[in-house]
């Protein structure tokens, strides 16, 4: 497994260093929940521990890192289960496989009646058990009243992390029955020096993290989409042009998502204050803020039918050419 980023590293000894069964991590995305609550359960789980977290060497940490660890529950939506490399369970894996249907958005009931099961059972190992849920927001009202009551009544030996992204989603009873921990946000440099040590060149780890408004972990994932990180900086004259040729390979979630940024730069110049995606000198003329309220709500109203789009490729062209009009 890869060295958690040092900024994940330093808060993991700072929950480490406090004593709690459940914690619940929130901020929004791309600051690494995730990696966060790995860390946690991994030196829960660790043979030799220290103040900083996991060893990395024991057979408890090897068996997290090949996710084949018996006293650690994850409990994730089928396709991050997918995205994140942890198995399913065999009738799953083999439903999914002949199509009978698709991997679930959701953490399913089944799931969750499984993850409180492995509660109630003893340490395979000795050093009690976790769970890790995440992102905790994707539960629905059934499985998180299930959890709930795990969480009310915890049998002994179990710790839980609830890791999110849209912790304001999540029922108030679950929150209060957790420690609360608000992922801090790295310095640029951080952020920079840790895209660098992932494989991204120095002159796009800057453009990126600024696409992805300081997310480290939104950046990588910039990178790895495919898409050339120059063009996030063309961006905003395409669009003024109505060039469809710089965006014609997106998704219509990715433009709708850059598009949005690019509402939000223009609102903010045009009240005068710094913009936070773009660099101000790659930006148009700031329209009427009446202009740009309407143009926010088209978007809105285009994000809802964005993953399911009729017609991908007629779907990017009216965007661009809304973008076009709104900016002239
Ligand atoms: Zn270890």
């Amino acid at each position: 497994m890869s060295v958690a980023a040092p900024w994940i590293q330093a808060q993991a000894a700072q929950l480490l260093a406090q004593r709690g069964h459940a914690w619940l991590l929130q901020g929004p995305s791309g600051l690494g929940q995730y990696g966060l609550g790995l860390a946690l359960v991994r030196a829960w789980l660790c043979e030799h521990p220290s103040a900083q977290g996991a060893c990395g060497a024991c057979v408890s940490c090897h068996a997290i890192d090949v996710r084949t660890h018996a006293d650690l529950c994850v409990l994730m939506p089928e396709t991050v289960m997918l995205e994140l490399g942890w198995p399913l369970d065999e009738k799953t894996q083999s439903d999914i496989d002949e199509k009978k249907r698709k991997p679930s958005k959701e953490i399913r009931v089944e799931a969750m009646r499984e993850a409180i099961e492995f509660a109630q059972r003893t340490s395979a190992r000795g050093r009690g058990k976790a769970v890790l849920v995440y992102p905790a927001e994707r539960m629905n009202h059934v499985t998180a009243n299930a959890l709930l009551k795990t969480l009310e009544e915890p049998p002994g030996d179990v710790r839980f992390v609830l890791a999110s992204e849209a912790a304001h989603q999540l029922l108030p009873t679950i929150r209060s029955r957790c420690l609360t921990h608000t992922l801090s946000w790295p310095d640029e440099a951080q952020a920079q020096d840790w895209l660098q040590g992932q494989g991204v060149p120095p002159d796009e780890a800057r453009s990126l993290l600024r696409a992805a408004g300081g997310r480290p972990e939104d950046a990588l994932h910039y990178a790895s989409s495919g898409r050339d990180p120059k063009t996030w900086r063309g961006l905003p004259r395409a669009m003024q042009k109505g060039e469809l040729s710089l965006v014609a390979d997106w998704s219509p979630a990715q433009l709708i998502d850059a598009l949005h940024k690019l509402c939000h730069d223009l609102m903010a110049q045009a009240v005068g204050a710094a913009p936070r995606y773009f660099e101000a000198s790659d930006l148009p003329r700031a329209p009427s803020l009446p202009q740009l309220q309407a143009w926010q709500r088209v978007l809105v109203q285009e994000g809802r039918t964005a993953e399911h789009p009729f017609n991908t490729g007629l779907m990017i062209e009216a965007l661009v050419s809304r973008a076009q009009s709104t900016l002239n």
